[in-house]
């Protein structure tokens, strides 16, 4: 089974995609992992993202497709991905299916996790200070916050086309919102299916007019 976690950052996304990993043995597929690791590395690629990411805009689709094409590649024999992070475009979605078809797979369920701005700001607060990941400061995630409404929402539409997509209450705690995408999972999709339309303006984007 492949799984795409959907939703804006500090959803959740990574928390529910490595209990998928411990429970499920699927493999977590995190490009915002990825890149850190190659920052962190001092690579050329690392190098050649840095600014972008602590800026909080979304590197190229060609890096990261790149990425998850490797990964792919690696894991011929893998029970299934979970995409994390990944795709966050319209193009690097058509990108993961044409991939997806290439290993004769498909992605089975897109599972979104909905959490209010207001939250999230709260969330990344605490994040930014006990972490101090860079993205994480009220500018950056602004940024990241605005690339999320305007570059990955439009996917909603796209999965819920294909009858794959569900939404999932992302505010309630960690193992309900865990018990919510094993039940989502466990229906393989079915029953569950939303309409999806872009998200409202939040807290967020009144308080900094986004
Ligand atoms: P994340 O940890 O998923 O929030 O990703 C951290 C940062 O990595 C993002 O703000 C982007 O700069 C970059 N990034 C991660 N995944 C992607 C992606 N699929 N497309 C473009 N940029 C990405």
């Amino acid at each position: 089974m492949n799984i795409i976690m959907f939703g804006p950052p500090a959803a959740g996304k990574g928390t529910q995609a490595k209990k998928l990993v411990a429970e499920r043995g699927l493999i977590q597929l995190s490009t915002g992992d990825m890149l850190r690791a190659a920052k962190k590395s001092g690579s050329e690629l690392g190098k050649k993202v840095a600014g972008i990411m602590d800026r909080g805009e979304l590197v190229s689709d060609e890096i990261v497709i790149a990425l998850i094409e490797e990964q792919l590649d690696m894991n011929p024999n893998a029970k299934g991905f979970i995409f994390d992070g990944f795709p966050r475009t319209v193009a690097q979605a058509e990108a993961l299916d044409a991939l997806m078809t290439k290993h004769n797979s498909k992605v089975d369920s897109v599972v979104r996790l909905c959490v209010d701005d207001e939250a999230l700001v709260k969330r990344i607060t605490k994040r930014f200070e006990e972490e101090g990941r860079k993205d994480d400061n009220p500018e950056s995630f602004k940024v990241r916050l605005n690339a999320y409404n305007t570059q990955t929402a439009p996917l909603l539409p796209y999965y819920s086309a294909q009858g794959k997509l569900t939404e999932v209450d992302g505010m309630a705690d960690i193992a309900a919102v865990s018990a919510s995408i094993a039940q989502v999972l466990d229906k393989n999709g079915n029953g569950a299916e939303i309409s999806a339309s872009t998200p409202k303006k939040g807290f967020f984007a009144r308080l900094f007019g986004g």
